[in-house]
């Protein structure tokens, strides 16, 4: 048998492409912001995490210039041996005091950061317990560590309640959570989430990605409740408010030490390279000295959950800038996708199996510097082809 015929054999994307509901990988040619090009054809982005605005913010964009200028392009090597900068050491106590931990470390994706702390964490007898909607990320971390996985019900703390009961008490346990849910937009409920953790004596890890930057002036969801203290490791990426590329986990020194010294994909992949490490500093000073734009994003959200609502669309248990479209079968997800693609909003669609049919969805999310004429003709957009495709009446 070879080993290639499941490829000869997969067709699903093909049969897309040729039936013109293809929507992944598509090129652009220009991207600014809250406008991207495809070739001449102009879309209002809606499927960005940019939510600041900071990937063309001239302090951003200069800062990262200058670090290439001065460093070079790549550090040609991992942190654990020739790829560390003091600027990577810089970024990691602004980090840290940013979310209010003894110690932060940064990695060269927040893929890698997920999977990199919970291999290094959840050893051989240890449980490692997920909200069934937590990203892919912290799933593959998951598969990849030495101990068990448990999963509960999203947000359903009486089952998670349940799954922490019937594990040995005597085992390590981990709980990871998204703080900001990437497809639901819904803010995990900590305060609760916390004290079942503590009842079975369980850790917790909180996978800030999309609350870093958002919530509480950007420091997150645990800032958000304020539970800093009552977190014991946060993780966030720098791929979304950040602008740039990577991402970190921050917690007690003794366990940021740990991890540093036995994290594989910390050790043996190359580190973050100059430019990105600059552009998230110089970000971070965007944040503490714009916080509005961080009141500008949820007020977005806010409006468009809105707005949404009253053309009688249903945008879930959304609390955020991610404002989910749920239409709920494959089919008519795609060709509302596409329709909005061609009148010039980009979106992202959300099918099987990536969720169940039934919760097919076009994925939005906002950045504090669309302007409310983007929005409103998001809005028009959107009720002109829910008509015309007959989803909405
Ligand atoms: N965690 C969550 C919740 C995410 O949404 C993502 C990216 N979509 C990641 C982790 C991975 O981050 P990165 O893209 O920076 O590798």
């Amino acid at each position: 048998m070879d080993i290639f015929t499941k490829c000869r054999e997969y067709t699903r994307a093909k049969e897309a492409q040729a039936a013109g509901l293809y929507p992944y990988f598509i090129p652009l040619t220009d991207s600014e912001g809250t406008e991207v090009t495809v070739g001449d054809h102009k879309l209002i982005m809606i499927g960005s995490n940019n939510y600041l605005g900071l990937t063309t913010h001239p302090k951003v964009r200069q800062a990262a210039i200058d670090a290439t200028n001065r460093y070079g392009t790549s550090c040609t090597g991992s942190r654990f041996l020739n790829g560390t900068l003091e600027l990577h050491l810089e970024l990691e106590r602004r980090l840290a005091k940013f979310v209010g931990t003894e110690k932060a470390l940064v990695f060269s994706t927040g893929y890698q950061t997920n999977v990199g702390t919970i291999t290094s964490i959840v050893g051989r007898g240890d449980f490692v317990i997920t909200d069934k909607e937590d990203h892919a990320s912290i799933v593959d971390g998951c598969m990849m560590s030495l101990g068990e996985m448990r999963r509960f019900n999203h947000n359903d703390m009486e089952h998670l309640d349940r799954v922490l009961d019937q594990l040995p008490d005597d085992a390590g346990k981990l709980v990871v959570v998204d703080g900001v849910f990437s497809m639901g937009g819904d803010i995990a409920p900590l305060p609760e989430i916390v004290a079942v953790c503590k009842k079975h004596g369980a850790r917790l890890m909180v996978d800030d990605a999309h609350a870093v930057g958002v919530l509480a002036g950007g420091r997150g969801t645990a800032a958000h409740f304020g539970l800093t203290d009552q977190v014991d490791l946060t993780m966030g990426t720098f791929s979304k408010s950040f602008a740039s590329l990577g991402g970190f986990i921050a917690g007690a020194e003794e366990v940021i030490h740990f991890i540093q010294h036995t994290s594989r994909p910390l050790i043996f992949s190359a580190s973050m390279p100059p430019a990105a490490a600059a552009a998230v500093l110089a970000a971070l000073d965007v944040m503490e000295s714009e916080p509005e734009r961080c009141e500008r994003v949820l007020e977005i959200g806010d409006r468009m959950r809105a707005g949404f609502r009253e053309l009688g669309y249903n945008v879930g248990n959304s609390q955020t800038p991610i404002v989910p479209v749920i239409i709920g079968a494959d089919l008519p997800t795609m060709l509302i996708w596409k329709a909005l693609y061609d009148a010039g909003v980009y979106t992202n669609p959300v099918v099987s199996p990536a969720v169940q049919p039934s919760e097919s969805l076009l994925r939005t999310s906002y950045m504090a510097t669309h302007t409310d004429e983007q929005l409103d003709r998001v809005l028009s957009t959107f009720d002109e082809v829910g008509r015309s495709i007959g989803f909405l009446e």
